[in-house]
């Protein structure tokens, strides 16, 4: 290590961050990490985690509700904002300390600062403007919610940042965008009880999914009481003397108390010092990276969001531990981005491993599709009509799945296993013969045995 300070600094400690210090440092590297917010990153602080709790807390509602037909008389019951947020933060902040405790036990040393590349080796600390020398630089900064900044009035609106720390519950909110960060925010506002609406520009809802997972899930929000307003956005939004009122490219009002951006996310390289660097990065500004997380300069690697690869806390996890163990684990290890296991926590839920319909038969030409759709057993001593939604795509040729997708309670815990199944390359013939496990919503996707027909 002659002449540096450090074998490695990464600069920020959300998840591929953390895991790429703690695994380098395991190797017998000397790591500094620097942060700027939280050490644990989007993804513990304002991302997955309270994320999900907030979701857990939105679906009681629908337990309540379903208490009556199994004979369970409940008293009344409120919903506290603040006692959510409050227990939340605790949990938080405990997994913060965890993550904290990690590093510090695996002798990265931490600075609570935002952190500039001054030059190829060499980073400065804003704290004390302390410069520090490092043989290898990861960045891993993550991203940062976009807003539509042309739109007058948009100082007016919330982002997922603000939205778990928001002082109490919206009566009336209206959340911008299509993707899942939205979609999952809709469904947590609903379940607590808001009046919801969800305004996308796009024809339809989750784009990238399977269509008839988008379709099916922007019905059962429908359903539910949520408004999907497609193929509108926001022009303007004004403050009013009873909260907010936007008005749309269609001409729509509509009065929030929140409104709430979630049209994506930017990676995050302002104030970075990138630029004259020669760090490369690409049209939306995400940094370009080699298979092993190499930048166009050599000493600088890149892993997670920033990069923009898929933004998903296991991707930037793998893509952290992959980095260390090619660069100080002597094992070059390369991720492979191909088949990425996905959930949408809304309600109902979405799982969705492998290749869209639309995908496979642009890929591979002759597909077939197996689905059902049906009342999930929970339901059927219920006055609720809900369907769960199940899907297979199998190549004709070779008998592979393709893709399973999945939009009904514990959607997600199954795309996690089918996972592996499609991983692996299973067939169709492998599901079928596949024991099933009964009474299961599960077991649908080894009885699948009438392919679907159009029409
Ligand atoms: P991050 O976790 O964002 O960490 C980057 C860190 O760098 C931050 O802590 C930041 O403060 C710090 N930083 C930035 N610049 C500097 C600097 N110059 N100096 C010092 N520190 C700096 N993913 C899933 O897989 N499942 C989910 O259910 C899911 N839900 C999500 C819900 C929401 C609302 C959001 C916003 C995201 C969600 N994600 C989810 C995405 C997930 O959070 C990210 O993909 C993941 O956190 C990316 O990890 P990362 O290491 O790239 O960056």
């Amino acid at each position: 290590m002659v002449g540096y300070d450090y074998d490695l600094f990464v600069i920020g400690a959300g998840s591929g961050g953390v895991r790429a210090a703690r695994i380098a440092a395991g190797y017998g590297a000397k790591v500094a990490i620097a942060e700027e917010y939280r050490v644990g990153g989007t993804c513990v602080i304002r991302g997955c985690v309270p994320k999900k709790l907030m979701v857990y807390a939105s679906r009681v509602a629908d337990e309540i509700e379903e208490a009556a037909g199994y004979g369970w008389t409940i008293g009344e019951s409120r919903f506290d904002w603040a006692t959510l947020i409050a227990n939340k933060d605790k949990e938080i902040a405990r997994l913060e300390a965890i993550y904290t405790r990690n590093l510090v036990n695996a002798g990265v040393t931490i600075f609570e600062t935002h952190a500039t590349l001054t030059g190829p080796n060499q980073v400065r600390l804003n704290s004390d403007g302390r410069l520090i020398t490092a043989r290898t630089i990861l960045i891993a900064t993550g991203g940062h919610p976009n807003v539509d900044s042309g739109i007058p009035g948009i100082q007016h609106a919330i982002t997922s940042n603000e939205f778990f720390h928001l002082p109490e519950l919206p009566k009336r909110v209206v959340i911008a965008g299509g993707g899942y960060i939205a979609v999952e925010l809709a469904g947590v506002f609903n379940g607590l009880g808001s009046e919801v609406t969800l305004l996308y520009r796009g024809e339809e809802i989750l784009r990238g999914f399977d269509d008839d997972l988008r379709k099916a899930l922007h019905q059962a929000y429908e359903a539910r009481g949520i408004r999907v307003v497609c193929g509108e956005v926001f022009a303007s939004i004004e403050k009013t003397g009873t909260g907010l009122a936007g008005t749309t490219t269609g001409g729509n009002r509509i009065e929030a108390d929140q409104i709430l951006y979630a049209i994506g996310r930017g990676p995050n390289i302002r104030g970075l010092g990138l630029d004259g660097l020669g760090v490369s990065v690409d049209d939306l500004g995400a940094i370009k990276v080699d298979r092993y997380s190499q930048t166009s300069v050599p000493s600088i690697y890149a892993v997670g969001d920033v990069t923009n690869r898929a933004a998903l806390t296991p991707v930037a996890i793998r893509e952290g531990h992959a980095f260390a163990d090619t660069v100080f684990g002597n094992k070059p290890a390369a991720v492979d981005h191909s088949l990425i296991p996905t959930g949408v926590f809304s309600t109902p839920e979405i799982g969705t491993v492998g290749l869209t319909e639309a995908q496979a038969r642009t890929r591979f030409g002759a597909v077939d599709i197996y689905k059902t759709s049906f009342r999930p057993m929970k339901l059927t001593l219920t006055q609720k009509s809900e369907r769960m939604l199940m899907k297979l795509v199998v190549d004709q040729a070779s008998d592979k799945v393709l893709g399973a997708h999945i939009l009904g309670p514990d959607a997600a815990e199954m795309a996690q296993l089918l996972g592996i199944a499609v991983g692996m390359g299973a067939t169709k013939a492998d599901f079928d013969r596949t024991i099933a496990l009964h009474p299961s919503a599960a077991e649908e996707f080894v009885t699948l045995r009438t392919k679907w027909t159009p029409g």
